[in-house]
């Protein structure tokens, strides 16, 4: 029996990422708790991606949903212009506690996308409040993605996702992204072909060049493509010698994916911008911030109007995002959660002894939470059809895994069980094995 409202949604709505024409029907979930999902018809499904990356502690976490309940009585929202909150002050000393020394100013919107253009806007801005008036070019990174408002997808244009829009985005310069993986034996030369490319963009137009955008240690959306701190400490090193600033996209690896609470920990830098959202509430409302050095915050005082950053959403740090966000983090502490990724992280290494022997695997990569390899397949890429195959094998299953094309990936809630898991890994490898 199919519900009704299938056949609502069916003519009414408009997913996202999805060619409507050819996509299944979508799936009717009515609710959710831990790790699992539960569907109109009775299904459950294991979250295995966190519900795009978004959730930490599990759906439905009674200290979360408590403290959205309990601000929700006080005070759902206010304008953020002229008038400030609690939840907003104690999660802007409470995140920027977190950070590394240096990152010391906090300006909150709603989404990944909008996080990423906040610190476009503020880094080109910077440079013309110096007088510097020629920086109008930015560097990213081959596959790269930052979401999907004309500024973040002008950093992304070597993602592949954005054909159409190719005459409207902002002057990015790519470089190519150095990808690694387990037992990789080439990944100097590799770092070192990268770093030419960007010596030779810097020395061209360094002086034109307002900021190096990355998402540290791993690009998500390009299929969990990870690199080395050492390459992150070079960029950095080069990016300070040609006076061009550095932001991080840590959208999705912030809050405890790659095992350190942000990636930029974990590498040893301290960028200029840091960007954050998805899991920043733990995952339960939109909710983003693009976190400076307080040298930036300094360049936009002044006496006049057209100095400041006038930029806003209307639903600028949301009392209802703080406060999840505020539990989320308590939730850190009560369970201890980065010692449990650390036990996630040994797992997905034990059974990737296994999988890696597969002749149709290729690539594997564990980083925290994190863990991806690609399948050996006749196409490759986001397109592949070896991803909507195995994803249809993994529905049917009763687990939420999604390739990236024919690259797979898990990164779970941190509530995830370890029978949960291998329950996983046991799909998998009977998966791959069932592909021939
Ligand atoms: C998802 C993502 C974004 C965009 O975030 P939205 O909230 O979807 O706009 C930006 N950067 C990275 C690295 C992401 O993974």
């Amino acid at each position: 029996m199919s519900d009704p409202r299938i056949a609502l949604d069916r003519r009414h709505i408009w997913h996202p990422f999805t060619q409507e024409q050819t996509a299944p029907d979508p799936v009717m979930v009515v609710s959710g708790e831990g790790a699992r999902l539960r569907a109109a018809d009775g299904t459950e499904y294991l979250d295995l991606i966190a519900s795009w990356w978004v959730n930490l502690h599990g759906h439905g976490h009674r200290k979360i949903v408590d403290a959205i309940t309990a601000q929700a009585e006080k005070l759902e929202h206010v304008m953020f212009a002229g008038f400030t909150h609690e939840p907003a002050v104690d999660l802007a000393e409470r995140l920027t506690g977190l950070l590394p020394d240096g990152l010391t100013r906090v300006f909150y919107s709603d989404n990944g996308a909008t996080a990423i253009e906040i610190a476009l806007k503020l880094a080109y801005q910077y440079w013309r409040n110096k007088g510097e008036t020629g920086r109008t070019r930015f560097i990213a990174f081959e596959g790269g993605y930052h979401g999907d408002t004309v500024g973040a997808m002008s950093l992304g244009k070597g993602s592949g996702f954005y054909g159409p829009f190719e005459e409207l985005m902002i002057p990015v310069d790519l470089v190519p992204f150095p990808a690694t993986w387990e037992g990789d034996l080439e990944v100097e030369a590799r770092e070192e072909a990268a770093l030419g490319v960007l010596d030779r963009q810097l020395d061209a137009k360094g002086a034109e060049t307002v900021a190096v955008v990355i998402e540290p240690l791993v690009q998500g959306a390009a299929g969990m493509r990870v690199c080395r701190p050492e390459f992150l400490q070079a960029l950095a090193a080069r990016a300070r010698d040609h006076d061009v600033l550095l932001i991080f996209d840590e959208v999705m690896t912030g809050f405890g994916r790659t095992g350190a609470m942000f990636a930029c920990q974990k590498a040893g830098v301290t960028p200029d911008f840091i960007c954050l959202a998805k899991g920043i509430t733990g995952g339960y409302l939109p909710l983003a911030a693009t976190v400076c050095r307080e040298a930036i915050y300094e360049a936009f005082l002044g006496e006049t109007w057209e100095r400041a950053f006038i930029h806003g959403h209307s639903y600028t740090a949301n009392p209802l995002g703080c406060a999840a966000a505020l539990a989320s983090l308590a939730v850190f502490e009560d369970e201890n959660t980065l010692a449990r990724i650390a036990e996630i992280e040994a797992l997905y290494r034990a059974r990737f002894q296994g999988l890696a022997a597969k002749p149709n695997v290729a690539r594997p990569r564990v980083l925290g939470s994190i863990a991806a390899f690609e399948v050996v397949a006749q196409e490759t890429g986001y397109g592949a059809a070896v991803g909507p195959e195995l994803k249809a094998y993994f529905m049917e299953r009763g687990l939420l895994i999604r390739p990236l094309g024919n690259v797979v990936y898990l990164i779970p809630p941190y509530c995830i069980a370890d029978d949960d898991l291998h329950r996983a890994f046991d799909a998998i490898d009977a998966a791959l094995d069932g592909l021939g």
